[in-house]
């Protein structure tokens, strides 16, 4: 399994490339703009897009999706409880001044437990919400296991809560969920820097008993 992170626009978004270098066959995770930069380098990796995943709504995270899907002919998968945040882009687009977009035109819906097959690469979409209401994480099984974790788990912090559709309690029992997984898996966020599980438990605040019990 060949993981690749494209960090996009001036938000710095993680688009995420996971591909099967036997077979070709991928993913992607987030396309949230500069689609032409995206595209190239699925063509350098010789990559067969079989699906694009949104981990949420938010634009820093669709915006280049259409462009995408519509040159790879893939389908987009997002969870229905953030398809309303999405109805924002182009407001939005205009509100951060980059390049004006629609709405990311979304083919599947996502829920909890869903499990994904392309070639070998095999995940399952785990719902996390808190951030925003449909967010989802994606864990991969494999030797080393990797969860891209979208924002809600960054290295050292975790994403907002105040925006739209926050709320708190949600991410609370969402981080719970992320701390019964185990340290060794590689966490791949929606910005920053790799991180995995353990490290988090061990150095990141929102991750210690203490926040669960606030
Ligand atoms: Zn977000
Ligand atoms: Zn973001």
């Amino acid at each position: 399994m060949q993981l690749r992170v494209i960090p996009v626009t001036m938000f710095q978004s993680n688009c995420v490339a996971v591909w099967d270098e036997a077979t070709g066959e991928g993913v992607l995770f987030d396309t949230g703009g500069e689609p032409t930069r995206i595209l190239d380098f699925v063509k350098s990796a010789g990559i067969q897009v079989k699906a694009i995943f949104l981990t949420h709504g938010h634009v820093d995270h669709v915006a280049g999706t259409n462009r995408v899907k519509e040159a790879l002919s893939a389908p987009v998968y997002l969870h229905p409880l953030d398809k309303e945040l999405t109805e924002h882009t182009s407001r939005q687009c205009l509100m951060f001044g980059i390049p004006i977009e629609d709405a990311p035109l979304v083919d599947h819906d996502l829920a909890e437990g869903d499990r994904f097959t392309f070639g070998s690469l095999d995940f399952s979409a785990l719902h996390l919400p808190g951030h925003s209401p449909g967010c989802t994480a994606f864990l991969f099984a494999c030797d080393k296991p990797v969860l891209i974790s979208g924002d809600v788990l960054f290295e050292g912090s975790i994403g907002r809560t105040d925006l739209p559709g926050g709320d708190m309690e949600k991410m609370r029992e969402s981080l719970g969920r992320l701390k019964k997984l185990p340290d060794d898996i590689v966490v791949v966020p929606g910005h920053g820097s790799k991180t995995s599980i353990g490290r988090e438990k061990l150095r990141n605040p929102y991750l210690s008993d203490r926040f669960s019990m606030w």
